[in-house]
């Protein structure tokens, strides 16, 4: 288990350079926790500060090549990111990514020595039929990257994001959400038997806010939070970060 709690702020398709100098202010207010920032690939380059991590919203399957538009994992390393969200459910709709092209993604990713936060969560309607766990269980068997023989893994990120509570205002349940990230931590432990070192990171994403952040990390199984909208706003992240 990791011992600070992890923040990551994902700033989708919003952001200036303003808002990056105000993220590079937060560092004074992180206590015990690590923030990893996503901002859209333009401004990857505006945070020189070690207290600050980054973090990508994505990455190409492809490592070079005639794909316009794509931006590979050696270029996210070469920026210095040091995690990847993958199969965001925005991702998943609009760019048709599938639980074998995240778990393709999740391995250029570890190969770069980046850490994926592979992103899980069922819809409305999979959540009504109550088929949530197997739903994810299922999302986790198809995309968890498969080790190297050999290979030293320290952490995995696995982001619970039910898609009905992202960008929405209907933030789950604490029980909800600590049932969820509870299941998670032991699917993936159970995948993963055999790598005693791996630290399982459960995040919980969907319609966070200062004003239910502090009960969220306060979950057994949650080690951290996803957060879109609020992010946009320093002084959210300043309070979040006081929680941690
Ligand atoms: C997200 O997009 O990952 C997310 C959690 O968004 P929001 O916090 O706005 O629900």
């Amino acid at each position: 288990m990791r011992k600070n709690k992890l923040i990551v702020a994902n700033w989708k398709v919003n952001g200036s350079k303003t808002l990056c100098e105000e993220y590079r202010n937060l560092s004074d207010f992180q206590t015990r926790s690590d923030l990893v920032v996503c901002p859209p690939y333009p401004y990857l380059g505006q945070f020189n500060t070690h207290s600050i991590s980054l973090g990508s919203q994505n990455v190409s399957i492809y490592q070079s090549g005639s794909h316009t538009s794509h931006v590979s994992v050696t270029m996210l390393k070469e920026f210095g990111c040091e995690y990847c969200v993958i199969g965001h459910s925005e991702v998943r709709d609009t760019f048709g990514d599938s639980d074998s092209i995240v778990r393709a993604k999740a391995r250029l990713l570890l190969n770069e020595k980046i850490t994926p936060i592979i992103c899980v969560g069922e819809d409305e309607s999979i959540r009504n039929s109550g088929q949530h766990l197997d739903f994810v269980n299922n999302q986790l068997k198809q995309g968890l990257p498969y080790f190297e023989f050999g290979e030293s893994v320290k952490e995995i990120v696995i982001a619970y994001e039910p898609i009905w509570a992202i960008g929405t205002g209907n933030t789950a349940s604490l029980t909800q959400i600590e049932d969820m990230a509870r299941e998670i931590q032991s699917m993936v432990a159970y995948f993963y038997q055999h790598f005693s070192h791996l630290s399982v990171t459960v995040l919980y994403g969907g319609s966070v806010n200062p004003n239910n952040a502090k009960e969220i990390l306060s979950q057994p199984s949650v080690d951290g939070l996803l957060i879109g909208g609020a992010s946009l706003v320093p002084r959210n992240m300043e309070q979040i970060l006081s929680f941690c």
